[in-house]
């Protein structure tokens, strides 16, 4: 396995090694073209993955990329690079986003996505649909076909049966070991019920990458990509099933503008995983892109910043990944792991999992 162990402090700043060492690959084109997405960030260590399991998320952080960098380097955009890459995360039952997503306290899947493109600031979104197959183009129709950013609930599934989009059963997001989370996670709710606790206060406080509260699969797998095409545009898009057992409507950050999704061709391009309450408290996305633009950091300088020293000592764990108008990427996270993966015209494949 690639490590990308660096990645999280470092940005790819390979554009400016290149320019040093005089050296450029032979592939190189004048504008610079790049990807970077995630699966989901958590309690992921080796000691809890199977070589078996590691090499499929490899496999399918492979694909996912490499679908998104073809986009880009046939001349396609940004957007179509980011739609590429999170439709095969959103089929792939591994991640948490449309097939594979994560169950409600109830037995169901509510499902979360957003879109943004960096050129003229346009966003859309659906927040808590359960019969849209692809969220992700959901959220992208609503950006392009709708005088609205967010649509939500049934609402969101109607426009979506009146755009044309696919609409599935809420089963079609079944999978066996998801439903299996949800069974330990109301068990351990029950347990906490039994111990005299309120569930009620309990839910938002437990539903945490934290392995003393709650296991760390029960979230992750929430898919993203960042990217940047060879015109100079950046998007960004995320989706998501959201947390385990969540009720009430709960809805994360993903289809949050600004929290985990944002997109600006002036600063950068973001999409976000975690626990979404921090990542909308901190409005994380777009704080990371408003230090580029306003504070003159770098993408790697302003994520470390808001993923280290400002969501972790206020309780937020996850992580997020970034892409800048110079082909940069950086990919910090505060958990022991983030699934990633990373491509440019300066940059070869790099996919990894762990710290
Ligand atoms: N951010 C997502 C949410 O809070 C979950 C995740 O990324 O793991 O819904």
């Amino acid at each position: 396995m690639k490590n990308l162990a660096k990645l999280g402090s470092l940005a790819l700043s390979l554009p400016l090694l290149f320019a040093c060492s005089g050296e450029a690959p032979q592939s190189v084109s004048s504008a610079p073209i790049a990807i970077a997405i995630h699966g989901g960030a958590g309690t992921i260590t080796p000691q809890n993955m199977t070589p078996e399991r590691e090499a499929e998320f490899e496999a399918a952080l492979t694909e996912a990329t490499e679908a998104g960098y073809a986009v880009l380097a046939a001349g396609g955009s940004a957007l179509d690079a980011v739609e590429a890459a999170i439709r095969l995360m959103e089929e792939n039952p591994l991640f948490n986003a449309g097939k594979g997503a994560v169950y409600t306290y109830e037995g169901r899947h509510e499902l979360d996505a957003s879109v943004m493109r960096g050129d003229t600031l346009e966003a859309g979104a659906v927040a808590g649909v359960t019969n849209i197959r692809s969220p992700f183009i959901a959220a992208r129709e609503v950006m392009e076909h709708s005088r609205h950013v967010m649509l939500s609930g049934a609402g969101a599934d109607e426009f979506a049966r009146e755009r044309g989009l696919e609409m599935v059963s809420n089963t079609f997001f079944n999978s066996s070991h998801r439903y299996e989370q949800l069974q330990r996670a109301l068990e351990r709710l029950r347990e906490q019920a039994n111990a005299g606790e309120q569930i009620a206060q309990l839910s938002a406080s437990t539903l945490t990458a934290d392995p003393a509260g709650w296991e760390p699969a029960f979230n992750m797998g929430t898919v993203g990509a960042v990217a940047l095409d060879a015109n100079g545009d950046l998007a960004a898009g995320t989706s998501t099933g959201g947390m385990t057992a969540k009720r009430w409507g709960r809805i994360g950050d993903a289809p949050i503008i600004g929290a985990g999704t944002w997109a600006d061709n002036d600063s950068c391009a973001v999409s976000a995983t975690g626990h979404g309450e921090y990542f909308i408290r901190f409005h994380v996305a777009a704080d990371i892109c408003s230090r580029v633009k306003y504070q003159g950091l770098t993408i790697a300088e302003a994520g470390n910043t808001v993923i280290h020293d400002v969501l972790l000592p206020a309780g937020g764990t996850g992580g997020v990944i970034i892409v800048d108008r110079q082909g940069n990427i950086s990919m910090p996270f505060n958990t022991p792991g983030m699934y990633r993966g990373a491509k440019s015209n300066r940059s070869e494949l790099e996919i990894g999992i762990y710290q």
